[in-house]
């Protein structure tokens, strides 16, 4: 496999195309404006350059990741040779069933098709399509360069020789991919979801203060970030969000979004992105200042 399609430029997708490009694939970045193209590729050249000094790569890797990537904003040219598509557009159901539609009449009938969703259900996604035995689910992990998991997510129909692809494709990537089945939340943000609510119920609760809850968890449980510090990163409407489909998925009050989560996205609190959430967050500061709410 060398031709990868990546949906979306944002974020996890310029992280996606960066790991691809890096590891030798010609990648075609896909998004809906040159704008938000031109900024994702902005942040790949940022980040490889961050690599060169500190010499993780050279200067001649750097030149020849950059020239692996090809932007576009024609969803149907983008992938008209693609072997794998991975799409990592925003989070929205419509828009995520509307794209599988389209990749299903615009791609090749070989091509594996991808997502990178954090919680929508990827047999869902599949029946979109009339290949589900092609469609799986590839959750890299944030930072995607960094980080070395990529869950790996069988639909209903997702076949053997598929998934075996996608497991081996991941290691070539230089990734530990783990297979899992499809089921809400599936296992990173089962397990990771529930303890940051707890977290935050425990801060609505009055049992103590936000700095002392990351505290208990940095030092307590070798975490190397405290839940609260990881919900401002991940972005607390992307919390609410995989919460809520684990709560009607599995239909028990056990992932029942905690009160003050709903209210602070409510008003639009969301963490890094929004500058505050249960910290203040500036540009450039690594300080950890706990908004004054819970000061
Ligand atoms: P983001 O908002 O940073 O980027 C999404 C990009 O998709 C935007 O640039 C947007 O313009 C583009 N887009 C939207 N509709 C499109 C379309 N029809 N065609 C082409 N491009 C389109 O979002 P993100 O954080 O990168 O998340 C992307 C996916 O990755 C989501 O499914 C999310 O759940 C998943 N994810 C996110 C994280 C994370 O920490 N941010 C971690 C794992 C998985």
């Amino acid at each position: 496999m060398k031709k990868i399609s990546v949906i979306g430029s944002g974020t996890m997708g310029n992280g996606i195309a960066h790991v691809f490009a890096q590891n030798g694939y010609h990648v075609s970045l896909i998004d809906v404006e040159k704008s938000f193209l031109d900024r994702g590729i902005a942040t790949i050249d940022m980040n490889l350059d961050r690599q060169v000094a500190k010499g993780t790569i050279t200067p001649e890797r750097k030149t020849s990741t950059m020239k692996n990537i090809t932007g576009f904003t024609n969803l149907e040219d983008g992938v008209a040779d693609a072997e794998l598509v991975v799409e990592a557009a925003t989070e929205n159901p419509t828009v995520k069933f509307q794209l599988f539609k389209e990749l299903d009449k615009f791609c090749l009938p070989e091509t594996i098709l991808a997502s990178n969703t954090s919680s929508i259900s990827i047999t869902k996604i599949a029946s979109q399509t009339k290949r589900p035995e092609k469609v799986i689910g590839m959750h890299f992990m944030n930072p995607v360069p960094i980080m070395k998991l990529v869950e790996v997510i069988r639909g209903y129909h997702t076949n053997d020789k598929v998934t075996g692809i996608i497991m081996d494709l991941s290691k070539n990537l230089g990734k530990v991919p783990v297979e899992v089945n499809d089921y809400p939340g599936f296992v990173a943000n089962r397990i990771l979801m529930p303890m940051i609510n707890e977290a935050i119920y425990s801060l609505h609760e009055g049992v103590t203060g936000v700095a002392e809850i990351d505290t208990v968890m940095r030092l307590g449980a070798s975490h190397p970030m405290g839940p609260l510090q990881l919900a401002d990163f991940i972005g607390l409407d992307v919390c609410l969000a995989i919460l809520r489909v684990m709560y009607e998925g599995f239909g028990t009050p056990k992932y029942a979004p905690c009160p003050l989560l709903v209210n602070m996205v409510t008003a639009g609190n969301l963490g890094v992105k929004s500058g505050e959430g249960f910290y203040i967050h500036h540009k450039g500061s690594k300080e950890l200042v706990p908004a004054p709410r819970f000061a």
